[in-house]
């Protein structure tokens, strides 16, 4: 039998345990402890050759760029690079790990709303596809940064289109009323004023609707917008702009194991449950502005252009595993009338380490990693390790945005190693040491079939490192 949350080749049930690309997940665990990131190279390939075929579904060029914030481990950057995907890096942090990991500039596409000049110098000198500008400000920044130099910066600018999506409110990024991007008024004079600078190449436009958007129909409007704004910048200015770049977004389905869907207010589950192919997203959107383009004559406008995508979540989400072990266990009443109790599992991984369940109340499907073969059909309360009362894996402000209760076999007890399924996107990259501990180990399993430490745990050391 095959379990909803298992898949084929990847994440599967062997004698009983968990196996991830035929590793024994508790094997893995025992060997470099828990909490255990556990990711896999086979599934990011895959990932990508799927995101790939909207190059195939579109009738221009494409350039797909791994969206780094999602996670960027160097051994997981490798393996994008290797895959033969390109960046999109956040800040000059990003950037610098970026080269690092071996890609190249013109690799590069160089997003984040309050750049310094020593990130702009970075990206120039290191020739980056594009530097996606946030503001006016920030292009007169970047011009007398290119200026300084001597060179000619790649730059694209963010528009942000006033689309709403139905995901979660701090996933929302296209808002009017949101902080990112420009208006697009405010883009049509800046290519208007810098269309013959020496030291800017105004080479495309950006837009970006929010991350785990559930409809596809948000990327029919966000191309609409974009081919607007493409038509105009190229009537106003004669500019033909060599990229447009649709920002990344393509949900996760992290309710693929329907068993706790029901425990999901309506809203909360479709944005969860939510599952299409961005290829067939990007065919009904490319065929919808095609019409548009065919009907203003310009269709060599459109089809001599690069598309850009910069997925993170649909890349790396489902590709990683956090084993967590369970370190205490306790009684508690249900409610204050105290009639009956609650089982409490406390597991060594808590917000500090999957900071999204406490600040947007994300859920990861929970599995018995030692048991992953029996009924997960009693209800217990799972708790995070931190002193801090948010770090629960429920919804503590009673709202109901996350199931009470989640379903594991029958007497769990401490010791048990569990598994908390889709966790490889904003987790690690959003760690801290809170509350003195340490950051995790990684484990990547490789498509050769070997299993290799990425990151090593924390060290006492790491722990006071910069600390003088
Ligand atoms: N590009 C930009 C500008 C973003 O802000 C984000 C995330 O919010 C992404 C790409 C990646 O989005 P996702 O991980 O949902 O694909």
């Amino acid at each position: 039998m095959i379990r909803s949350w298992e898949i084929l080749d990847f994440l599967e049930v062997c004698d009983g345990r968990l196996h991830i690309d035929g590793h024994d997940a508790v094997e893995l665990a025992r060997e470099h402890g828990t909490p255990l990131f556990v990711y896999s190279e086979s599934r990011i390939r895959h990932n990508i050759v799927r995101l790939k075929q909207v190059g195939d579904a579109v009738g221009c060029g494409f350039k797909l760029c791994y969206a780094a914030k999602a996670m960027s481990t160097l051994g997981v950057l490798r393996s994008v690079r290797d895959a033969g995907c390109d960046l999109e890096v956040n800040s000059g942090g990003e950037l610098w790990k970026a080269l690092k990991a071996g890609f190249r500039g013109d690799q590069l596409n160089f997003n984040g709303l309050s750049k310094e000049e020593w990130e702009i110098e970075l990206a120039i000198e290191n020739g980056v596809y594009a530097i996606q500008v946030d503001s006016l400000y920030e292009l007169s920044l970047i011009e007398e940064t290119a200026r300084r130099l001597g060179k000619k910066a790649n730059v694209s600018l963010r528009l942000v289109p006033g689309i709403e999506s139905a995901t979660h409110s701090g996933l929302q990024t296209a808002m009017l009323t949101s902080k990112f991007g420009m208006m697009p008024e405010e883009a049509f004079a800046a290519f208007a004023k810098y269309k013959d600078s020496e030291h800017l190449n105004l080479s495309g436009i950006h837009l970006h609707v929010g991350s785990q958007n559930p409809s596809p129909a948000v990327y029919t409007q966000a191309f609409d917008e974009m081919f607007g704004a493409l038509l105009r910048i190229y009537r106003e200015t004669g500019i033909r702009l060599q990229h447009i770049n649709l920002g990344g977004g393509f949900p996760v389905n992290y309710l693929r194991d329907g068993s706790q869907a029901g425990d999901f207010p309506a809203e909360q589950r479709e944005m969860f449950a939510a599952d299409f192919e961005p290829a067939e997203a990007m065919r009904t959107a490319w065929a919808a502005v095609r019409e548009k383009a065919d009907a203003e004559n310009v269709r060599d406008l459109l089809e001599g252009i690069t598309l850009l995508l910069e997925p993170g979540r649909s890349i790396i989400a489902d590709a990683a595993i956090c084993l967590t072990t369970v370190r205490n266990a306790k009684q508690r009443p249900t409610d204050d009338r105290q009639l009956t109790t609650d089982h409490w599992l406390l597991t060594d991984a808590g917000f500090n380490i999957l900071l999204s369940m406490e600040t947007y109340k994300w859920y990861y499907h929970l599995i018995s990693a030692e048991r992953a073969g029996e009924l997960h059909e009693t209800p217990y309360k799972l708790a995070g390790p931190l002193c801090d009362g948010g770090d629960v894996y429920f919804d503590i402000e009673g709202e109901g945005r996350l199931p009470d209760h989640r379903l594991l076999p029958e007497n769990v007890e401490p010791g048990e190693v569990l598994a908390l399924l889709n966790c490889g996107a904003y987790s690690l990259a959003q760690a801290s040491q809170y509350n003195g501990r340490f950051l995790p180990p990684v484990v990547l399993t490789k498509a050769d079939g070997t299993a290799e430490l990425i990151r090593r745990r924390d060290t006492f050391e790491d722990l006071i490192a910069s600390d003088l």
